[in-house]
């Protein structure tokens, strides 16, 4: 019932808008255009319906949410332009910051530029592209919003060219597009094109959560197999985190990309996660199964589908209200790394030794090579470090999240043991998130072990202390 509400709700509130009330939440307008099959620029159009006239900014995303990191998206923006409520055309300015000065704007235009994104944003996962019969739009890297307004409710229109399939994860099975905040709007992905390849998976857990995969590969790619290991990723991850009760988000997206690579420079194979999608720029290499076998990806899949738990709806401070002009600071990134991955691989291992396993190859090799310099720093201090790095540097990213997950391998293996198996971290996950969609607030470091033991009954302070203090 609850997401079906929640897609009713905008609805109302722009009947109320069309009646011509200012109420503060009316709906905001999205229009995006992408003109013709070939163009290397999409047009983004913003229109603020019953809302009262003031001066605005607006303001271009910088930081990547759970990116950890930040790119310079407003580089690729042009054209803006500003538009009274009659339609005057207002005067522009660049302010400081990824930001614009748009007047007492009514509506809101600009063009963004997907090629030389592409080109200048050498982490493939960070960027949108356009290919021949192909667009990949990632929310963030396109969509601004005006100052003020980040919590309206928005509807979204897409046009594409006369034939070209458009798909977006705000509505895989199509429909009206409606974002509950601009936050969900960023954090959504588009896909326009015939050579877009878009299915409905049909896995376990479908009635619960229907999951569509999209694909677009530049080699010969396997479609039935990925599909077959989205969905298995996706179940596991559901039985993990909610047993037999429904997921918290209504649908489910796999969007994967296997590309050639535009330059020497360019990298590809970093997942990100999102609301109700993950989405991902694989190297070419990778659809071929000898290069990423089937444990690999399926492994690669849960991870990120554990991330619509946590820490998208189970998070330290920093994440929400989220910062989008600079990286937010975040001391829990080993957390939110760590254990949504020891979760992806105790839900995918079918024995304790496979579990134990990958908690070698993952974790302990990672603790094993960082360097001390990283090994000597309290894990807070490193998740700082991470929140601005953890990509840029792997090493610093990687021993983040080696910690944590280690962190949750011995808080599991105790409350196991003291429960004679009758409890595990599951359970103490599975508290800590229903009290998050409680109380909407990021959970304090130092609460943990209390969350734990309400569900558990079983102390594990001593092991967080442990793995928040420096290694020797
Ligand atoms: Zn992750």
């Amino acid at each position: 019932m609850r997401p079906l509400c929640l897609f009713l709700l905008p609805a109302a509130m722009l009947a109320v808008a069309a009646a011509g009330s200012d109420a503060p939440h009316s709906a905001v307008l999205y229009w995006l255009s992408y003109s013709r099959p070939g163009a290397t620029t999409v047009h983004v159009r913003i229109e603020f319906p019953g809302h009262a006239a003031a001066a605005r900014t607006l303001l271009i995303p910088r930081s990547v949410p759970m990116g950890y990191g930040e790119e310079p998206y407003d580089q690729f923006v042009s054209n803006v332009a500003a538009f009274d409520a009659a339609g005057k055309p207002l005067a522009v300015s660049r302010a400081e910051g990824p930001r614009w000065l748009v007047g007492p704007a009514s509506r809101v235009e600009y063009d963004v530029d997907l090629a030389r994104m592409e080109q200048q944003i050498q982490d493939g996962t960070d960027s949108s592209r356009v290919r021949p019969g192909y667009v990949l739009l990632v929310g963030y890297s396109v969509f601004g919003f005006v100052e003020g307004e980040e919590s309206s409710p928005i509807e979204l229109h897409i046009d594409a060219p006369n034939g070209w399939p458009v798909f977006s994860t705000l509505a895989p099975a199509g429909g009206s597009l409606r974002a509950d905040d601009f936050y969900a709007l960023a954090d959504s992905q588009i896909v326009l094109g015939p050579a877009a390849h878009i299915a409905t998976v049909h896995y376990a857990r479908e009635k619960d959560a229907p999951l569509a995969l999209v694909s677009y590969s530049e080699v010969p790619l396997d479609q039935a197999r990925i599909e077959r290991l989205a969905g298995e990723a996706m179940a596991a991850m559901q039985e993990y985190f909610d047993g037999s009760a429904p997921p918290p988000f209504p649908h489910y997206t796999v969007l994967l990309e296997f590309l050639k690579p535009l330059s020497d420079k360019h990298s590809y194979g970093f997942g990100m996660e999102h609301l109700e999608s993950f989405h991902a720029a694989m190297a070419a290499a990778d659809a071929d199964p000898s290069a990423l076998p089937d444990a690999g990806l399926r492994y690669h899949i849960a991870h990120h589908v554990a991330h619509a738990w946590i820490p998208k709806r189970c998070y330290g401070e920093g994440y929400f209200p989220f910062t989008w002009d600079v990286a937010p600071k975040i001391d829990t990134i080993w957390f939110s790394e760590g254990f949504a991955q020891y979760a992806a691989m105790v839900a995918l291992a079918a024995t304790p030794d496979q579990r134990d396993q990958m908690l070698d190859l993952r974790f302990r090799s990672s603790l094993r090579e960082a360097p001390p310099e990283f090994r000597h720093m309290p894990l807070r201090e490193l998740s700082l470090l991470a929140s601005t790095q953890y990509a840029a540097d792997f090493r610093i990213g990687r021993l983040t999240f080696s910690r944590g997950g280690l962190m949750a391998a011995e808080m599991d293996d105790r409350i196991r043991a003291q429960t004679h198996g009758a409890k595990s971290l599951r359970d103490a996950l599975r508290h800590l998130i229903a009290w998050s969609a409680q109380n909407r607030r990021p959970f304090r470091i130092d609460d943990l072990p209390v969350r734990f033991r309400e569900a558990t009954g079983v102390d594990t302070r001593d092991i967080l202390d442990k793995w928040l203090a420096p290694i020797d």
